[in-house]
């Protein structure tokens, strides 16, 4: 060994001891914190396809992929780190001796092969990343973008130090070319070889340069441990873990459809025997929510997908899922402190800790512990009250974030205890709340008058009891009962059944609302009372039939998700359809036969909770593709990236006064392809929708109907049954 290696060789060990130890402390610090989270138990189970799953999304890149270029680069910088950090390892065999290399594949000429283009192609893909990190910074000409509030220092070091270790890879092989050390064949290392006609012959070069990368290597590793919440960082570990623990582990997108039910201490929250006072309420600090919460806040990675999909935060509301996410992140790691030393609030706001305790504490741990978690900036809250009522709970984010995190049901469990301990909520929603109390639907409407959409009808629509041989129960929702303008719908949807002979029966005044504004406001307590009454109900309507049997179709997409997926929760188990698929099943098996197309163009906007929490976008699309003429025209946000009207998340009932209304941005959208018609499968976007329009001026041009109503203008063009809204649909000559 010369002695250029005997320096290089101390330095290199020296600097990686320190780098190693910091690191350990650092995954320590960050264990600790993500285990004073609330217990879960319910991610443990299934471990073959939560190992599956993940591996699917980590090797074949399946959620990032939704974003081609994106997606592509980050695989090949992925694979890439992965590999190449066998070549950093080689580095060490390097400082030591400049013809050294890896055992047992060192010199194996495919090694030298994959190794030379995963970094070439690494090399640009990298490049690609950063172009397109700098074309959409903050700061350039044109305003927000994707990396707005993200740390962007942090990016371009982890980005600048990927290149400069891979560049590294090739001086250090270019170097022993030029030493006539290098083992691999031209057609093996094309570009190794062409550096190393570059290099001069100096021996030390080899030592020297694979110190560099070392120390490059190094360095990002001291940098990242001291920077526990450097997500950009640490997703390349943390994401693993994250989604394996994903809420629904088959599932390619989980945190959508059901809500996760209001726990305490792991288990789910019984309100008849539940204590404020020893029972949590959702979550009113840092440390109530699960570890999975907070381990979902620290694999955050800042890539802005969900903030660039949200439509609060793309209308100008103080919301941005990413944002929220890296507050709460910043917030756990700021509190740690006083949390390890013991500290906290019991559930009545008593300090758990002794003074003693708290004794030697670093003084901003112990004002960060201070800070309420949703409050004002003058009150030094972490989550200003506006970003927590802005969410529609529309999905986009979940749906968008290539690491799984589940917004939506941080969000919900923060506003739980919002509204069912502090009873602070918008106060116009307070209408609505106590209408589902009172009537049992959120429009205060007598119960009296469910049926009165029936009127009119040439035909009888059968009850629950007054026959019993129904093969679909027909859930007709309170916007379908009450609201004008849903009342046509429920018309449109009950004729097509009738006239494709499909046996159906209402509950009628047996119906209360399902309960779904009640629980994405945040009151488990008003939801648990109404879904309970109804799974009774239901329950007593399918008396003696099993699972498949138990056929529902709703029209509300918000009725079908919860009735769906979450009366499972409560012991009703029912298979429950929407009425676009029924519709399409209809129309595919030639009980229905549209025979003349609705014409001057159809666009269709995508309810959230229809398309992105149940993946439901063919039925509606293949309901309209039979019924209208030409070809459907889609807006530019569609399907899994459609943009949400703004009604979801009980937002329905508040006023939305920050920012431009969600609901002018989508009927802008809509407008702008130039259809007549905008086809919607939900009545809360047919309101936000018809709103828009009207607000527009458009309201004689552009038809905003439900695709059922598309459907029937078809069918029966020359008749239009009382009560629906077909009649100013154009049809084709
Ligand atoms: S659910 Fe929708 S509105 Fe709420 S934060 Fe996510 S993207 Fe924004
Ligand atoms: S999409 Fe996920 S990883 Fe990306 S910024 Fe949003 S929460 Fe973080």
């Amino acid at each position: 060994m010369g002695s250029v290696q005997i320096v290089t060789t101390i330095l290199a060990f020296a600097i990686t001891a320190v780098a190693v130890w910091l690191a350990v402390r650092a995954v320590m610090k960050m264990v600790a914190v993500i285990r004073q989270g609330q217990p879960d138990p319910t991610r443990f189970g299934d471990k073959g396809t939560r190992t599956k799953t993940m591996l699917a999304e980590i090797a074949g890149h399946t959620r990032m992929l939704r974003w081609g270029v994106v997606g592509a680069a980050h695989w090949f910088v992925m694979v890439g780190f992965i590999v190449l950090s066998l070549l950093v390892l080689e580095a060490y065999f390097e400082v030591v001796s400049p013809t050294g290399g890896l055992p047992l594949v060192g010199g194996w000429a495919l090694y030298g092969l994959v190794t030379e283009w995963l970094a070439i192609l690494g090399i640009v893909s990298i490049l690609v990343l950063i172009a397109i990190r700098l074309r959409n910074r903050p700061t350039r000409p044109g305003g927000k973008s994707r990396f707005t509030g993200s740390t962007m220092w942090q990016g371009y070091f982890v980005e600048g130090i990927i290149l400069a270790v891979l560049i590294m890879g090739f001086v250090i092989r270019g170097f022993k070319v030029a030493t006539d050390h290098f083992e691999y064949p031209v057609w093996a290392a094309p570009l190794s070889h062409a550096v190393g006609g570059l290099l001069p012959d100096w021996d030390a070069g080899v030592s020297v340069a694979a110190l560099i990368k070392i120390v490059i290597s190094m360095t990002w590793l001291i940098v990242i441990a001291l920077n526990v919440t450097m997500g950009v960082a640490w997703h390349r570990f943390l994401a693993f873990f994250n989604i394996f623990f994903k809420r629904d582990p088959g599932a390619n997108v989980s945190g959508l459809g059901a809500l996760r039910p209001m726990t305490s201490q792991g288990k789910p929250l019984d309100f008849e025997e539940a204590d404020p006072e020893s029972d949590q309420f959702g979550v009113a600090q840092v440390e109530q929510f699960t570890w999975k919460g907070l381990l979902d806040f620290s694999t955050c990675t800042e890539c802005g997908r969900c903030q660039s999909q949200c439509p609060a935060w793309n209308t100008g509301k103080p919301l941005s899922p990413k944002l929220l996410v890296l507050s709460l992140r910043d917030h756990a790691y700021a509190k740690a402190p006083y949390l390890l030393a013991g500290g906290g609030k019991d559930l009545t706001g008593e300090e758990k800790a002794t003074a003693a305790q708290l004794a030697h504490l670093d003084v901003l741990a112990l004002a960060e512990a201070e800070k309420p978690l949703i409050g004002t900036a003058e009150e030094g809250g972490i989550i200003d009250p506006d970003v927590l009522w802005s969410c529609t709970t529309c999905g986009a984010c979940v749906e968008q974030c290539p690491v799984d995190i589940e917004h939506v049901d941080h969000i919900v469990d923060m506003r739980r205890y919002q509204v069912l301990i502090e009873s602070s909520f918008p106060s116009e929603a307070g209408v609505m709340l106590r209408n589902l109390e009172n009537k049992g639907n959120p429009w205060g409407a007598p119960q009296n008058t469910r049926e009165d959409w029936t009127k009119g009808l040439d035909f009888e629509v059968p009850r629950v009891g007054e026959v019993d041989d129904f093969e679909y129960l027909f859930w007709v929702g309170c916007a379908g009962a009450f609201e004008d303008r849903a009342k046509k719908t429920t018309r449109a949807v009950a004729t097509l059944l009738n006239e494709a002979g499909v046996k159906f029966a209402i509950l009628g005044e047996g119906e209360t609302c399902s309960g779904d504004p009640a629980r994405r406001i945040g009151n488990e307590f008003v939801f648990q009372m109404l879904a309970q009454q109804n799974v009774e109900t239901l329950n007593e309507a399918f008396e003696g039939r099993e699972k498949s049997k138990r056929k529902i179709v709703a029209t509300c997409p918000h009725c079908f998700n919860t009735l769906g997926n979450e009366y499972g929760q409560l012991g009703g188990e029912f298979e429950v359809v929407h009425h676009t698929q029924l519709l399409a099943h209809l129309v595919a098996t030639g009980k229905l036969t549209p025979v003349q197309p609705v014409d001057g163009g159809v666009t269709y906007h995508d309810p959230c909770y229809l398309g992105r929490h149940n993946r439901v976008f063919a039925p509606p699309r293949e309901v309209l593709g039979t019924a209208i003429a030409g070809e459907l025209t889609e807006m530019p946000r569609n399907s899994e990236r459609s943009f949400c009207c703004g009604a979801g998340g009980a937002r329905m009932w508040m006023e939305e006064k920050i920012g431009k209304r969600i609901n002018v941005d989508r009927v802008e959208e809509a407008m702008a392809t130039g259809a007549r018609t905008v086809a919607v499968g939900c009545p809360f976007c047919s309101t936000m929708l018809n709103d828009g329009v009207n607000g527009k001026g458009a309201g004689e041009q552009v038809e905003v109907v439900d695709v059922a109503s598309v459907l029937l203008r078809s069918v029966r063009p020359e008749q239009t049954p009382g009560g629906t809204d077909t009649e100013r649909l154009p049809v084709a000559d």
